[in-house]
């Protein structure tokens, strides 16, 4: 299979978890990312070829990861839920007596050996978060997290009904993460919204009152509504009717689609549910036509290289379609869907796509301009963060040379 082909069954291939990154030793530069000292950044005993840089003119040592990290970054795809460490879940399942499989190191909870798995993994976590402390408590941790990797503005996923079937009201979670969101601004810095993301597992006529839901209890942090859980059997059209209510009162709209389904759930989303941006995207690549229609439209994309290459595309991030999706001039962004539960955290992502996948420091600037593009923030603001990330990111590229 060639770089960017898909899968001719778009079912997902289950594969072991990755190991986390760690350095190998020495192999190839790339033309692309000036420096010297190589090394290899690797998952697991598989090598990636990513080198490592000391930059001489400044004296001190200046590896990609360093660089990465210091981006600034917009992350448009991260589910709160997933955000959650493995201390944190085991605290939070003593407290709220949840039983939680056996275990010797917290960090064995977030190994699974297939997708069903840690679904049910995710499921144990999100009854784990009972009360409106537990809610600030993991919004705090996941934006403290952010801030460190970068992140300065985040449009976060979470879902209301699952929690609500955990005998969580809706208040008490909203409330909580807006106190964690808050606590957060004031300690670290970084800004964050919140999308309340239908489980596309259950019904319409849920979905729809999930948007019923936020409607009747405005909150100004909450502006817009997503989608997500398991695409393959829950195409997006099954809830045009609660993305049309939410686009009636003005909440805004993305959806996760063609992660797990064919190329028509993009057309669906961006024409039915009136879509802003995709999460995700990757099989739009099977249809010629929408691809070029998205690309022309400027539709962003928030990829997640690291989760989708656990879950679907295989250790080989070669593989990856997020290659061939900017090469046929998709706007992509870079996130990390679920950080803890996949090994990976913000600057991680960005780790999995240089390299690996041919990415130079331009390409780098590129993604992280196209996310504050594919944000919700007001124009006035995009265009503000646009000049000064760029001047940033040059700086940051020129420590390079
Ligand atoms: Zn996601």
């Amino acid at each position: 299979m060639g770089v960017g082909k898909l899968p001719d069954n778009p079912r997902p291939i289950i594969l072991p978890r990755q190991k986390g990154l760690i350095i190998t030793g020495a192999a190839r530069v790339s033309p692309a990312w000036k420096g010297e000292a190589p090394a290899t950044v690797g998952m697991g005993k598989r090598a990636c070829a990513l080198p490592l840089y000391v930059d001489h003119r400044e004296g001190n040592p200046m590896d990609l990861s360093t660089f990465l990290k210091r981006l600034p970054k917009v992350s448009l795809h991260v589910h709160l839920a997933g955000t959650v460490q493995p201390s944190t879940l085991v605290a939070l399942a003593g407290k709220n007596s949840v039983v939680l499989p056996a275990y010797r190191a917290p960090e064995d909870l977030y190994h699974y050996p297939d997708f069903p798995q840690f679904i049910q993994m995710l499921d144990r976590v999100m009854a784990s978060i009972r009360d409106r402390a537990d809610f600030h408590r993991i919004t705090y941790e996941t934006l403290q997290q952010a801030a460190e990797h970068g992140v300065r503005h985040r449009e976060m996923f979470w879902n209301p009904t699952t929690h609500m079937a955990c005998g969580v009201p809706y208040a008490t979670a909203v409330d909580g993460i807006i106190d964690g969101i808050r606590d957060a601004r004031t300690d670290f810095g970084i800004q964050c919204v919140l999308i309340a993301a239908i489980n596309r597992a259950g019904t319409p006529e849920l979905g729809f009152e999930m948007v019923q839901t936020v409607l009747a209890q405005p909150r100004e942090e909450v502006v817009g509504i997503g989608m997500d859980y398991a695409e393959a059997g829950n195409p997006p059209e099954k809830f045009w009717k609660a993305y049309r209510l939410a686009g009636e009162r003005g909440l805004r709209r993305t959806a996760h689609a063609c992660e797990d389904g064919p190329a028509r759930n993009v057309e669906t989303c961006l024409d039915l549910l009136g879509c802003e941006r995709i999460d995700h995207g990757y099989h739009v690549l099977e249809d010629e036509q929408m691809t070029k229609r998205c690309a022309e439209q400027g539709v962003v994309f928030s990829c997640c290289p690291r989760s989708t290459a656990a879950v679907y595309f295989g250790q080989d991030l070669t593989r990856h379609p997020i290659r061939e999706m900017a090469r046929q001039g998709l706007k992509i962004m870079i996130d990390c869907d679920d950080p803890p539960m996949f090994q990976t955290d913000p600057t991680s992502d960005y780790v999995a796509i240089a390299e690996p996948m041919g990415f130079g420091p331009e390409d780098v600037r590129e993604f992280v301009l196209n996310g504050i593009d594919g944000s919700w923030l007001d124009d006035p603001t995009k265009r503000r963060w646009r000049r000064e990330w760029s001047r940033e990111i040059d700086a940051l590229i020129a420590q390079l040379d």
